[in-house]
């Protein structure tokens, strides 16, 4: 284990530390207890307030989109643009097998049945080959969308995700699902502060999501958004993840299944800072996936870094193994020296409630289920 004993020791020179190194854990060094104690002393802690505005504008501005809603995490974002995107109850919804449970989660919980198809092996995420030989054989597209001519169900939309920052091939996902009549939700819950061609994440399709929990590169506490360039399902996300509440005086007027998913005050306030902060993290992170480039390359330990014509926010670093022994040798020695790194998820499908999905070979995502872990990542 003489390559994991070094990259132990470059990793405590970096952190400056002796002691347990998390993967990752937030940096608070600017507004964040200004704007926080704010909220206290105006009383407006909860669902009414200035910051929710500020933080929705501040995610406009960010993601160069006409819309952006806070809700109160990214899994009930992800849950109510898939629900915008007219994902109903009995469809189908295509998208990855290597991501966080969240992404298959939110397709469930709208009664819909996540299909699972293979990641390309450069940037991790959702293969456009896999979605267009998919389509092929199972595709038909008809007036009211895109079925799947074997099951009969709707494949009602598509819910790519950006792994651990690195941005999916999105435009020849977009082109790809525009042909076959899918509406795409982005799960853009890592990625805040990565682009493509320029661009950000979370503005291809036709909502993106971001996640602001604690291990995230920016955190609210808890929290998410939805960001649309789409003004009048903007709303309409506004409008179900705050109870469907149709306004008026005094009466309590509600004309719909809504959701309490607003998120509070206290927590804009905090997202609020740290997105002032964003320029600063992303920059530090840069710096550090810099040194752990030329640090790993010098020990011959592959170092993932961005592929062509995308700019990374680098949440998570990563690493690719030789192979499943060398990964969980690799875990065990790093961890048991208290330095944290983790494996990537298990692919969704090996999960109980998700055995009997469709799915297909999935190689690639097996390949880098054996071989990707995360490196602490922390901004210091
Ligand atoms: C963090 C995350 C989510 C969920 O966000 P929460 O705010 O924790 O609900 C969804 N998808 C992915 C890929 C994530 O990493």
């Amino acid at each position: 284990m003489q390559k994991a004993e070094e990259t132990i020791s470059f990793i405590r020179d970096h952190f400056k530390s002796k002691g347990f190194i998390p993967l990752h854990e937030p940096s608070f060094t600017g507004n964040e207890k200004d704007y926080v104690l704010q909220t206290i002393e105006s009383t407006f802690v909860s669902s009414v307030g200035a910051f929710v505005d500020r933080f929705e504008e501040m995610m406009q501005t960010l993601t160069q989109t006409r819309r952006a809603v806070a809700v109160v995490n990214g899994t009930s974002g992800l849950q109510v643009a898939l629900r915008l995107a007219g994902v109903k109850a009995g469809d189908e919804v295509l998208t990855q097998a290597l991501t966080f449970v969240a992404t298959a989660n939110a397709i469930a919980y709208n009664g819909a049945r996540p299909v699972f198809l293979d990641v390309d092996l450069e940037t991790m995420g959702l293969s456009p080959e896999a979605v267009k030989d998919f389509l092929i054989e199972f595709g038909e597209v008809r007036e009211q969308g895109c079925y799947n001519k074997k099951t009969g169900n709707r494949i009602s939309a598509c819910l790519p995700m950006h792994t651990f920052g690195f941005p999916v091939k999105i435009r020849e996902l977009v082109e790809l699902c525009d042909e076959w009549k899918i509406p795409i939700v982005e799960d853009a819950a890592e990625s805040l502060g990565s682009t493509a061609e320029g661009i950000p994440t979370g503005k291809f399709g036709k909502l993106g999501v971001f996640s602001f929990n604690g291990n995230k590169i920016v955190t609210s506490g808890g929290g998410g958004a939805i960001v649309t360039d789409d003004l009048i399902i903007g709303e309409k996300a506004k409008f179900l993840t705050t109870t469907a509440k149709q306004p008026h005086t005094y009466e309590y007027v509600h004309t719909e299944l809504g959701y309490n998913y607003r998120m509070p005050n206290i927590n804009a306030a905090l997202a609020c800072a740290q997105l002032e902060s964003l320029e600063h993290f992303l920059k530090k992170k840069r710096e550090l996936a810099t040194s752990y480039q030329i640090f790993f390359n010098s020990i011959n330990y592959k170092f993932r870094t961005e592929t062509e014509g995308t700019r990374v926010n680098y949440w998570l670093m990563c690493l690719e193994l030789e192979n499943r022994k060398e990964r969980d040798a690799f875990l065990k020695f790093t961890n048991d020296s208290k330095v944290m790194t983790r494996p990537i998820w298990q692919l969704m499908y090996k999960l109980p409630m998700y055995e009997n999905c469709l799915r297909d070979r999935q190689e690639n995502a097996k390949y880098l289920e054996d071989r990707i872990v995360n490196i602490p990542s922390s901004v210091n």
